[in-house]
Parts: structure tokens; sequence; C-alpha cells
């Protein structure tokens, strides 16, 4: 199916939307902001990257002053919106770029930079460098699946979908306009091909879409049915000593939350374990918890992350001015907040049932 891509420019044309990495209509998109919010939107929605975006342009205007920065920054930049893997390969792909002295334009050198796959690098291609390929991601997936009536669940349809996907800008009108092109597709599935009450009526390709000619589009792409996500549980110790400043350590660079500063506790089990703030001036708890003292049972704290649950129950002290534990410092050490690389279960953790009492004994 070629969908006439001149009726979805028109539309574009009158109802794109206003974002802050968008080129104006008509002026060439900046490949950088395109490669930088790319990378951001991943996994991620555009009103919670919006500010985060805002924030790394005013700090690194260029690729090149992203490159020089020391990568505890740019992770600091970036703490809240997950997948810190993300942020370390921006950083060195950053560097990349700097080194080669701009983006490469073509989707097979974009490939070989740190952090950008098959999508992303079909995003910057046509957007930025106005190359004729389509950019397949959620949204693209969807229009495809319902402009096709392809009934197959995802994700083993996906490469059927990307197969299809690539024909979309089959049209002259299309290969004329390759950056707006994609962007108006995206555009599409951001608005009027939404997830639920797609707005078929008002569609510039509604004449042409089956899943629309079969009232079938609410119902596409069809998803096979998830396994319940299994449920990991932590223990983690709040400590604040008498200036304010918390006992965080460092997760190791690779890995989930990878280079995040974390309070201590035991490792994320399947099994729930959950003792009482009496169980853990007990022996059997000392292991875990980095000093003995009179623990606050604060609260628990839910994440979902895509794989897993965590549920973490927070205990917390405050020690008193010239105390003088002896902490192990696998424990970590102590440190003010605001240098801290927090990410979004962390920040949960250090804000629960706020107040503790301070330590005796
Ligand atoms: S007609 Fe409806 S289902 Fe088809 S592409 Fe348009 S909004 Fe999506």
């Amino acid at each position: 199916m070629t969908p006439d891509a001149s009726l979805l420019l028109h539309w574009y044309d009158r109802h794109r939307r206003t974002l802050p990495w968008r080129a104006a209509p008509g002026q060439q998109a900046d490949p950088y902001h395109v490669w930088l919010s790319e990378i951001m939107l991943q996994q991620t929605v555009v009103q919670t990257v919006i500010p985060y975006y805002e924030r790394f342009l005013n700090r690194f205007p260029t690729v090149d002053a992203l490159a020089e920065a020391p990568q505890d920054e740019v992770l600091q930049l970036w703490a809240g919106l997950g997948y810190y893997a993300r942020a370390r390969n921006l950083h060195a792909c950053a560097q990349a770029v700097h080194r080669l002295g701009a983006f490469p334009r073509t989707v097979e050198d974009l490939q070989k930079l740190p952090g950008i796959g098959a999508y992303t690098s079909r995003a910057i291609a046509a957007i930025a460098f106005n190359s004729p390929t389509v950019p397949v991601d959620g949204n693209v997936e969807r229009i495809t699946a319902r402009l096709n009536a392809v009934e197959d669940p995802l994700p083993t349809s996906r490469p059927l979908l990307a197969r299809l996907a690539s024909h979309l800008n089959d049209d002259p009108a299309a290969q004329a306009r390759p950056s707006d092109f994609a962007q108006a597709l995206f555009d599409l599935g951001a608005s009027l091909c939404s997830p639920r009450s797609p707005s078929c009526l008002t569609c510039p390709w509604r004449e042409c879409c089956l899943a629309k000619a079969r009232n079938m589009a609410e119902a596409l792409p069809a998803r096979q049915k998830k396994k319940p996500r299994p449920i990991r549980y932590a223990i983690l110790f709040r400590i604040v000593d008498s200036e304010g400043n918390v006992l965080l350590h460092s997760r190791p660079p690779e890995g989930l939350l990878g280079g995040t500063d974390e309070l201590p506790g035991t490792p994320w089990s399947e099994e729930r374990s959950t003792p009482s703030p009496a169980q853990l001036a007990e022996t059997a708890f000392t292991q875990c918890a980095p000093i003995q003292a009179q623990w606050e049972d604060c609260g628990e704290v839910k994440h979902i992350f895509s794989h897993f649950t965590l549920l973490v129950r927070v205990y917390g002290c405050t020690l008193p001015e010239r105390s003088n534990y002896p902490i192990d410092p696998a424990h970590g050490r102590f440190r003010p907040l605001k240098k801290a690389i927090l990410s979004s279960v962390m920040k949960k953790c250090l804000l629960v049932g706020q107040h503790h009492k301070p330590v005796t004994g």
C-alpha cells in the first residue's frame, strides 16, 4: 500500500506540532538537535523530554560542548530520564562526532556511532539530511498495521510491518520532502492515529486505510499477551548526617541505572524480606545495614522498570552531631544530594517518610 503522500504533507503543513528541536517550516533541521531529541525520546514521552532537552541545549549548545563535558555532569543532567546506558552512549557518541568533525549523513555511517540503531539513524538521516528513508518507531508501526489491516500480533509482525513501512514513501511527493514526510508520519501517529480512539474521520489517509474500511482501527496493532511483570524486593537505608549529607554509593557503570548514586542496602531479590526495625538491630541484618541503629520504617516505594517492578522498603535514621560511627566504605560516603546523580527510583526513596528519628546508641 502506497498512500498518497501529498494528502499527508498537506495535512502536516497545517497541523504540524511545534517542538523545541524542530526546525521552522522551510528551514533545515540541525542534526545535533535531531539526534539529542531522538535519543531522549526513546522510551520517553514528548512532555517529559522537553525540559530535559532545553536544559541540555542550554548547558551544551553544540555537540562539541557536550563531547568536552565530564561524563558525571552529563549523567547528572540526564538523571530522571532513565535508561542510563543511553546517557553514557550519548556522551560517547558526541565524542565520536567531535572527532569526525560533523555528524555523518548516511544511515549506514550513522549506525556506526554509539547508541544509534536502525530507527535513530533513519530519523536523523531523514529529518536532518533529507534522506528518503522511513524511520519506523511505534507510531509508524501502528499507522502501517492499520493502513494495511495487518492482524498478526506484535512483536511477531514487526519484520512484516518494517517491510511495509519502507514503502510508505514510494510516492514521488514523499521523495521530494523526506524530512517533512518523516515528521508528518510521527505527527499523524501522535495525534489522529493514536493508540486508542483514532480520529479516522479527519485523517488525510482515511480513503485508503483498510483498518478504517473494515472498522477495526482501534483493535490494531494486535499484541501478544505479555507475561505478568515479575516483582523484586530490596531494603535500602537512608542515613543522614547532622549536616544533611546522605550516605550514597555509586552503582557500577554498566547495567541497569549504571553510574547513578544510590542508598546502601540489600541486593534486589525475588524474595520479599521485610524485617521490622527491631529485627534490623539484630545480627542477622547487620550485614546489610551499614550501622546498628534504631531504624524508622519510612515506608515502601514502588517503581516500575520495563522488565520488573521493584518494591523498596526504606529505613531511615539521622545521625546526631559529632557522631563517629564506623561505616564500611563499601556502603558509600556522606555526600550532599545536589551533587549526586539520582535516578527516579532513588529520588522516591529519598522522599518517602522524610523525617526520621535521631540514632540512639
Ligand atoms: S484512517 Fe484512522 S486508522 Fe487509518 S491511518 Fe487514519 S487515523 Fe489511522
